[in-house]
């Protein structure tokens, strides 16, 4: 087992800022925990893990990944138990994924034990940094950069895996607008699309801003051949409600992320005995209901924010309501369920918490 043998070197911080987190008003993502972990990779192999004081990186100004972006993360959250325990949801799921974004990007694997024991062990340093309160919980980012300090396009040979974490509130108050993007792309089939690659985010940003500019928090973005089928919203796995039948974009195509919370929903949904249809989902079927009044739901799901409720889908000229957010039975149970579920308030049916 990984457990026993694991050696680790630790150096702890002398100066904590525990004491000076404003619980009342926690931005997501600024605020930073005492420690993070370190592992580099080089002479072929990962050398031993470190946990350290949060600091910043000194960095060569050709470090390759800067220039070159071989560059990926993951993102999961530990949460703070009503027994007092901490666990953290399904993080073997993020490991293998993280293992295919390393896969595509030509950067050295970090086995799936290894993966979720040098989390465990980030959380475990920083246990009073996960938050005590309802609906917060303590983000975990792990990431893995390029590190050569060299001019030219190969894969590096040596990298950084690094894990920081940040307590967080909840992430999204109010319910999202959605545009349906149909000149954008994301992803194209036999690219990126399914690899957390840091360059996916920096491309989304322009037409997000566009969308912005017109009211909406997010897109959704359609196929890059034809932008016939709906493939993700944003950072997050789309979901729909029609006809009571849960309809999601099936994941056979390599432009749509794989979701762990969408996973969790489709799960859910199947052991409550809901009607699931996971397969191409077009851009005028979602448009046809909501003009009918047959959308009943359509929520984003994602570790971030669980589940984030359309309130409005932006179609060309259109802008169709959706109903409101009490009358979503199905994702509000979900939403329920999930929460309970890492509150340690309902018992564990599917083994997906991971015990800190
Ligand atoms: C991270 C991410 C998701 C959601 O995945 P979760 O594992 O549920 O957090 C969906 N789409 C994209 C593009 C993502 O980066």
């Amino acid at each position: 087992m990984i457990q026993d043998t694991l050696a680790f070197k630790v150096s702890k911080t002398n100066n904590s800022k525990l004491s000076q987190v404003d619980w009342e008003n926690l931005p997501f993502g600024k605020v930073f925990s005492d420690h993070m972990l370190v592992m580099e990779y080089a002479d072929g192999k990962w050398q031993t893990p470190e946990i350290m004081p949060f600091e910043n990186l000194s960095m060569h100004p050709a470090t390759s990944a800067l220039h070159y972006g071989q560059s990926i993360f993951e993102g999961m959250k530990a949460n703070r138990m009503v027994n007092g325990d901490i666990q953290i949801f399904r993080p073997e799921m993020n490991a293998k994924r993280f293992i295919e974004s390393c896969e595509r990007m030509c950067m050295p694997v970090i086995p799936e034990e290894l993966f979720v024991e040098l989390v465990r062990k980030t959380v475990e340093f920083d246990a009073d940094w996960v938050p005590n309160r309802e609906g917060y919980s303590l983000y975990i980012r792990p990431f893995l950069i390029a590190t050569d300090e060299f001019v030219g396009i190969r894969p590096s040979e040596t990298y950084k895996f690094i894990i920081f974490t940040c307590p967080v509130g909840a992430y999204y108050s109010q319910p999202v607008n959605v545009k349906v993007e149909e000149h954008y792309t994301r992803a194209a089939s036999g690219g990126v699309g399914r690899a957390k690659t840091a360059g996916n985010y920096a491309a989304s940003l322009f037409p997000a801003k566009l969308a912005q500019e017109k009211g909406f928090h997010q897109l959704l973005w359609t196929d890059a051949k034809e932008h016939k089928y709906i493939e993700e919203s944003g950072t997050m796995n789309i979901c729909f409600v029609i006809d009571g039948k849960l309809i999601t974009p099936s994941e056979d195509e390599d432009t749509i992320l794989r979701g762990v919370t969408k996973r969790s929903v489709v799960d859910l949904a199947k052991k409550w005995g809901i009607p699931v249809e996971e397969r191409k989902v077009t851009v005028e079927e979602i448009v046809d209901a909501a003009r009918n009044g047959k959308l009943q739901d359509a929520f984003g799901a994602g570790t971030a924010a669980t589940i984030a409720h359309v309130a409005k889908l932006g179609f060309r000229d259109e802008i169709f309501e959706l109903p409101s957010i009490e009358s979503r039975d199905f994702s509000n149970k979900i939403k329920t369920y999930l929460d309970d579920l890492k509150a340690g308030k309902i018992a564990d049916e599917f083994g997906w918490c991971f015990k800190v």
